[in-house]
C-alpha cells in the first residue's frame, strides 16, 4: 500500500485533482493507495466551492491563506509548513498539479525530503516567463524537482522534451479537468438553481470570466467597456458574468458593469453551477486556464482575452480565438459571432482536444502499477457540430 499526499491550494486545484484522489479511495485502487488530501489554504472560499461538487474535504488544512499575501512570503510559508509535514507523514509519493505558489512549494517540499513528486498538468508553456505571471516561472521551476510528468496533451510533452526531460518520465494522459467536467455533468446541478432557472432559455447568453494579473489595471477596464457596447448593441442577449473575489476585478466591475440590465454580475459560483452554466452558453469570454479546456467539451466558442495561451489546441481546432485584451478587438470579433450564426457554427464544435475523460486512471495506474493504462491520450477528430 503506497501513501499518497496530494498537495492542493486553489480552486482549479481541487477540481483537477478531485477526480483522482475519488478514484484513489475506490475500488481496486483503494487496496493499493491511501491518500492524504493536503490543502495549503492558498484560496479558501473559493476552494470549498470546488471541493463541495466532488464530496471533497481535505484531511489536512495549513491554512496559510492571509490578506493580500505576497507570492514570495506564501511559497516561503508553505515551503516551510510542508516540510514539517512530509517529515511527519512520511509519505510515499507527493502529487501536485498544475501551477500555483503551492505546487512550487510542494515539488520543492518533496524534492529536499527525498519523496518522489508527481505533477499533474505537466508541460504547459506560454514561452514567456512575464504571462502568466509568476505562474510559468512555477511550472518550469517544478519539472526540475518531478519523477513523473503527467502531461496533458502532446504539445506539453514536446515542451518538456524540449527542455530535456527523459521521454520515459513523461505519460500523456489527457487533463483530469475533463474527467471532473464529465463527472459533474452526469448528475444534476445540486447549486445555483434560481440562477440557472432565471436565465430565460429563449435568450442567448454569454458567459465572462476575468481574474488574472496580467488584466488587471488599464485592460480590465477595456474589457469592461467591451461588455458594455456589446449589451447595448445586443439587447436580446443576457451576460453573466461570476466575478472572482479579488478586489482588483471586483471593485471595478461593480463600478463599470452595475446597473447594465442585461449583464448579471454574481459572486464566484460552485462548480457544478459554473459547469452547467457553460453547457448553456452561445458564446464564453474568458482568461482562465481551466474554462479554455472545458469549453471545446462542451461545444461552446471562446474568446481568450490573453495575449499568450500555454493551452494552444482549441485555437488549433479553430473552437477558440485569441483576441488579447484590446477593446475594439474584443468588441469586433465577439459581435461578429453574435451576429452571424455561419461565423458561431463554425466554432461550435465538440473537440475532445483536451482529454477523454481518463486522465486520472492513467495517472493511477502509473504510480500504483508503473505502467499507464489505458493507452497515452489521443485526441479524436472533431465531433460533430452542436
Ligand atoms: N469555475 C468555478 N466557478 C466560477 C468560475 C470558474 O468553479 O465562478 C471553475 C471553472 O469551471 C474551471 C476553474 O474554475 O474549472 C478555473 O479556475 P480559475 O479560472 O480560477 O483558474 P485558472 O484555470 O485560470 O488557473
Amino acid at each position: 500500500m503506497k501513501h499518497v499526499a496530494i498537495v492542493l491550494g486553489t480552486r482549479p486545484e481541487a477540481i483537477k485533482v478531485a477526480p483522482l484522489v475519488q478514484l484513489l479511495r475506490t475500488d481496486p485502487w483503494k487496496s493499493h493507495a491511501r491518500v492524504t488530501l493536503v490543502s495549503t489554504g492558498q484560496h479558501r472560499e473559493l476552494l470549498r466551492g470546488a471541493l463541495d461538487a466532488f464530496d471533497l474535504r481535505a484531511d489536512v488544512d495549513l491554512d496559510l491563506m492571509t490578506h493580500a499575501q505576497k507570492p514570495g512570503e506564501l511559497t516561503g510559508r508553505i515551503l516551510q509548513r510542508l516540510g514539517h509535514l512530509f517529515a511527519e507523514l512520511s509519505p510515499d509519493i507527493v502529487v501536485a498539479q498544475g501551477d500555483t505558489t503551492t505546487v512550487l512549494a510542494a515539488a520543492m517540499g518533496a524534492f529536499l525530503a527525498k519523496i518522489p513528486f508527481a505533477h499533474v498538468e505537466a508541460g504547459l508553456r506560454s514561452g514567456s516567463l512575464e504571462e502568466p505571471f509568476p505562474e510559468e516561472m512555477h511550472r518550469r521551476a517544478a519539472a526540475v524537482c518531478t519523477k513523473w510528468h503527467f502531461a496533458p496533451t502532446q504539445a506539453s510533452k514536446q515542451n518538456l522534451l524540449r527542455e530535456g526531460f527523459s521521454e520515459s518520465d513523461i505519460f500523456v494522459v489527457g487533463n483530469t479537468s475533463i474527467d471532473a467536467l464529465r463527472s459533474v455533468l452526469a448528475r444534476p446541478a445540486r447549486t445555483g438553481s434560481d440562477l440557472l432557472s432565471g436565465i430565460d432559455s429563449s435568450r442567448r447568453l454569454v458567459l465572462v470570466t476575468v481574474h488574472r494579473r496580467e488584466s488587471f489595471g488599464e485592460s480590465i477596464r477595456a474589457i469592461f467597456r467591451s461588455l458594455r457596447s456589446l449589451a447595448e448593441r445586443f439587447p436580446d442577449v443576457v451576460f453573466v458574468y461570476p466575478m472572482h473575489p479579488n478586489p482588483a476585478v471586483r471593485e471595478v466591475a461593480i463600478e463599470m458593469l452595475r446597473g447594465v440590465e442585461q449583464i448579471r454580475l454574481v459572486d464566484a459560483l460552485a462548480y457544478e453551477t459554473f459547469v452547467h452554466l457553460q453547457a448553456r452558453a452561445h458564446l464564453i469570454l474568458t482568461d482562465s486556464g481551466g474554462v479554455q479546456e472545458e469549453a471545446p467539451s462542451l461545444g461552446v466558442p471562446t474568446l481568450v482575452l490573453r495575449n499568450t495561451t500555454e493551452r494552444p489546441e482549441a485555437v488549433k481546432s479553430g473552437v477558440a480565438a485569441l483576441v488579447g485584451m484590446d477593446e475594439q478587438t474584443i468588441t469586433t470579433t465577439a459581435a461578429a459571432l453574435l451576429s452571424d450564426p455561419r461565423r458561431h457554427a463554425q466554432m461550435a464544435k465538440k473537440v475532445s482536444v483536451y482529454g477523454d475523460g481518463r486522465a486520472s486512471e492513467r495517472i493511477a495506474s502509473v504510480l500504483l502499477h508503473g505502467r499507464m493504462s489505458p493507452d497515452e491520450f489521443a485526441p479524436p477528430h472533431l465531433e460533430e457540430a452542436r
